[in-house]
């Protein structure tokens, strides 16, 4: 494996540098230093990542004005449109040059990371066009006043990544500034910041210098300084609540509006008069996709006690179909976990499960053998689980399933709700009653009924409670990145 990955290594980043993308071109740190990015599967370093500082985030949020102020502003929609669709043109020529870059990047099966490639291709195009299909309003006021609304970009959007879908979320982010009419500073993840760097890269040729900005670095040094810019006029965060609070902090000193997608705990939540079958392999790539790297995951099985065995029994054949292999490798469904401190965290939880009283019934350790030098994990089942267990509770982050039984429907819809979070559910019922009951009693900002990690453009996508605020994917997130301004007229009395 390890020659394979030295190979793809070189080969996806020979004559490529990763630097940030400020006005329009590559450039090093002012301060020089750099990061390295690894290979999951086989620990190798992949690239060297400059690592920007405040002055770095000066210089983006200085271009990303300039590029706002003398132009990007004043463009009609549908100009703004073009730009973008140029861009995916080029994107669209790269998908497999980003892929790889992505896959080596994260541990993703590189068909998965193609298929998301694809997506945010699609999250681009969705946008340009919704902002081309925007409506104004005017507001009938008589006959001596005109009352009009436009809907104005903020300006300069400051947008923070996490590490587990870069380019996708990437897509969602960038897609709604800049059609909207803002301009953009973005900070990768520095776990994953190679696709995006690119992609940036490859709008050379088609956006306005300065109207898309990239900054690489860790979240202290360049993440913090972005959020707390005196220039900033939106802030957009997805990652871990504990962040999502201090970015939300830092807005409000600035008084700047905020978008937070963060975590989940997401229930799937199987009636006894379901398709169990169907419920069963539904769930298990709910929680094993990404190796169970997704915000949305559903790391809790809420199941009927009823169809409590049966149910068990058709996950564990489910989680068969997800098995360590190499990412580069076609058919592979479970690559690595994205970095040594993400494995050593699933490992600690099945710890602490083990301890909480939990029954493992389905792998619970690192594969070994050729797998040894990556960060693997197997995927990992509990039983019995009580919903007040740490893994019950906590965001793991991982591919851990966590099995727990209810009694009747009031139990199960107090289980999916009693978790910090609101992100995500699924429900598995034939009964049309039961699904729309559960949609409108689970808390969470997407319901998936005998299907799970449904979406796409169009499609609003973001958290209730502690996971989130604001959506975004579709129309609304368009307007969350505009302001009205209300333009009132007297009209004079006829000459
Ligand atoms: P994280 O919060 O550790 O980091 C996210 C980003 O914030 C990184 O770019 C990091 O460098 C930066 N950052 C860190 N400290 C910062 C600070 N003080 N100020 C500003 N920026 C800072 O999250 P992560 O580990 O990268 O991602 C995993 C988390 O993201 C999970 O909780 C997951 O559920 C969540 N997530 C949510 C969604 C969603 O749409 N709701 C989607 C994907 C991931």
């Amino acid at each position: 494996m390890k020659e394979r990955h030295s190979e793809a290594i070189e080969r996806a980043t020979t004559d490529l540098r990763f630097e940030h993308w400020i006005d329009g071109e590559s450039t090093d740190s002012a301060d020089g230093t750099t990061f390295e990015t690894t290979d999951p599967a086989v620990s190798m370093p992949i690239a060297s990542v400059s690592s920007g500082k405040s002055t770095d985030i000066d210089r983006a949020v200085s271009a990303a004005r300039g590029a706002f102020e003398a132009e990007w502003r004043k463009t009609t929609p549908r100009s703004r449109a073009k730009r973008i669709r140029e861009w995916t043109t080029l994107l669209r020529a790269r998908v497999d040059e980003l892929a790889r870059l992505e896959s080596l990047d994260t541990g993703k099966p590189l068909e998965y990371a193609r298929d998301e490639v694809g997506d945010t291709i699609e999250y681009l195009e969705y946008y340009a066009s919704v902002a081309q299909a925007h409506e104004g309003a005017h507001l009938p006021q008589g006959t001596d006043n005109h009352v009009y609304i436009r809907n104005e970009p903020y300006g300069v959007a400051g947008q923070i990544l996490p590490w587990n879908y870069p380019l996708n979320l990437f897509g969602w982010k960038v897609g709604a500034a800049l059609a909207a009419g803002n301009t953009v500073v973005c900070k990768p993840s520095e776990e994953a910041p190679l696709s995006i760097t690119r992609a940036a890269q490859l709008s050379a040729d088609a956006l306005p210098d300065g109207v898309l900005n990239v900054v690489n670095g860790f979240g202290t040094e360049a993440g913090a300084p972005l959020t707390q810019h005196d220039d900033v006029d939106k802030l957009s965060f997805t990652g871990s609540v504990p962040v999502g609070k201090q970015v939300m902090t830092a807005a409000a000193d600035g008084v700047t509006p905020v978008t937070l997608e963060l975590g989940g705990k997401s229930p799937f939540v199987v009636f006894p008069d379901a398709d169990i079958e169907q419920a069963a392999t539904t769930a298990a790539a709910g929680i094993f996709y990404n190796t169970g790297q997704s915000c949305d995951a559903c790391s809790r099985v809420l199941v009927h006690e009823d169809v409590h065995g049966e149910f068990t029994d058709a996950f564990l054949a489910a989680t068969d179909g997800w098995t360590a292999g190499d990412p580069l490798l076609e058919g592979t469904t479970l690559g690595p976990l994205t970095f040594e401190e993400q494995h050593d965290k699933v490992s600690k939880y099945v710890d602490i499960g083990r301890e909480e009283g939990a029954t493992i019934v389905y792998g619970g350790e690192s594969p070994a053998g050729e797998y040894d030098d990556g960060q693997f994990f197997e995927p990992t089942v509990f039983d019995d689980v009580d919903n007040d267990m740490r893994i019950a509770q906590e965001e793991i982050f991982g591919p851990i399933e966590c099995i727990i039984t209810f009694g009747d429907y009031e139990e199960a819809i107090e289980l999916a709700n009693d978790v910090e979070y609101g992100l995500a559910a699924g429900v598995a019922t034939r009964d049309a009653t039961t699904a729309h009951r559960a949609a409108a009693d689970i808390r969470a900002g997407s319901i998936w009924v005998n299907e799970y990690h449904g979406g796409g453009p169009g499609i609003p996508f973001g958290g209730f409670k502690a996971s989130g605020i604001g959506r975004e994917c579709a129309k609304q997130t368009i307007d969350e990145y505009t302001q009205s301004k209300a333009v009132n007229i007297a009209l004079d009395d006829p000459v």
